[in-house]
């Protein structure tokens, strides 16, 4: 337990914001987007910069305080705070600078997805995020991490799922993309389920490498307002993003538009802002949230089934679904070992 003098005394010297329990803004300060975590820190404090960072990182270490880190709040398991100890909140150090020459971006550590995808759209480029980052180790050191600086380091910031430092700016590679994404839904009858997932399964594996697709078994949400009779019902639905223009879309696309009329369809040319702000309602912080994941190398038939029948299960009023997610192409280009250990 911290005592109100110590904590004081540390507040004072300190450039951002310090946060106790039973101060009015403790409740909002604790928040996490997963409404399902609840969990009590000691202290919340929000560095204005690399030197608050390194400030509060002494203090915990000096008290032998748990520290987490906090940089959008989006951890589902709600890994960016603790109990008792401290939370190091970034959401002060915000901003990204895009460098159109050089096509790469840097972002304050606290710097949300929609300031790098804005910055970066602006000048008709696009980042699928992730490749440098600076950091301040967990012992106070300022470094620079990347594939060739500080390799071990990098290597586990990125993958080993532990608080290794806190990276106080991230340097990101980007792409160009000046045209609009070919992105959206198509939902049919859960009846047609099998033969959908069937379909998704050879899309992925011989489309392109601009081609994401998802295919997902699920109720049917009142707010998507689709034809009467389907809301709240178990549906079938496959979801894309194609970064290629948009008539080789609609040729990557033809088998999906062959497969018969959706009880309802999205997939269109969007702006890539658009595609990338579409779920922020659906996704708004405070939901209670529980997911569980794994990796497949197939998707037999009998998984759909059994999801095809547990989604039958899914109580009225509750959002549950399955998703699978096609996860190959450029993504399989990064080596396994480089953000976590290789399978055996
Ligand atoms: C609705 C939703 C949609 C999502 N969609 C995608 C998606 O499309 N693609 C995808 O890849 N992921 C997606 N995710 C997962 C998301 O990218 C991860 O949960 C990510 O870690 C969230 O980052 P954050 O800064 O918001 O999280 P936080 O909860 O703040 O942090 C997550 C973890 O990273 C640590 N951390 C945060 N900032 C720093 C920092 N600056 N330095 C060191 N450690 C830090 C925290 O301590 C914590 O362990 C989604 C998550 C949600 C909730």
């Amino acid at each position: 337990m911290l005592d109100t003098r110590t904590v004081r005394a540390f507040a004072d010297g300190f450039g951002g914001e310090v946060i106790r329990p039973g101060e009015p803004k403790y409740d909002a300060a604790r928040a996490v987007w997963n409404g399902l975590v609840d969990r009590r820190p000691g202290l919340v404090v929000l560095p204005d910069g690399t030197a608050d960072v390194v400030a509060a990182l002494r203090f915990a270490r000096e008290r032998d305080l748990l520290v987490a880190v906090r940089g959008g709040g989006h951890s589902i398991p709600g890994f960016s705070t603790c109990d008792d100890g401290m939370v190091i909140d970034l959401s002060r150090m915000r901003g990204a600078t895009v460098d159109p020459e050089r096509r790469t971006a840097v972002c304050a550590g606290g710097a949300l997805l929609s300031e790098l995808d804005e910055a970066a759209q602006s000048v008709g480029l696009v980042c699928p995020v992730g490749v440098v980052s600076h950091l301040v180790t967990a012992d106070g050191g300022i470094v620079r991490v990347s594939a060739d600086e500080n390799p071990d380091l990098f290597w586990g910031v990125r993958g080993a799922g532990a608080n290794f430092g806190i990276a106080v700016s991230f340097e990101y590679a980007l792409h160009a993309l000046g045209h609009p994404v070919t992105h959206g839904t198509v939902v049919h009858p859960i009846e047609r389920a099998g033969e959908l997932a069937q379909l998704f399964v050879q899309m992925a594996e011989t489309g392109p490498d601009e081609l994401w697709l998802g295919f997902y078994v699920r109720l049917a949400l009142p707010v998507e307002n689709f034809p009467s009779g389907i809301g709240g019902r178990p549906i079938a639905a496959v979801s894309v993003l194609h970064c290629g223009q948009p008539r080789e879309a609609e040729r990557d696309l033809a088998r999906l538009s062959a497969f018969g009329p959706p009880v309802a369809g999205s997939i269109e040319p969007k702006p890539h802002l658009t595609a990338q702000r579409l779920g922020d309602v659906a996704a708004a912080w405070g939901h209670r949230f529980y997911m569980k994941s794994a990796f497949l190398h197939s998707l037999p038939e009998e998984l759909v089934d059994q999801a095809v029948r547990h989604a039958h299960g899914i109580p009225q009023g509750a959002e549950g679904e399955f998703g699978f997610w096609s996860g190959g192409r450029a993504i399989a280009q990064v080596p396994e070992d480089a953000t976590r250990r290789a399978l055996p």
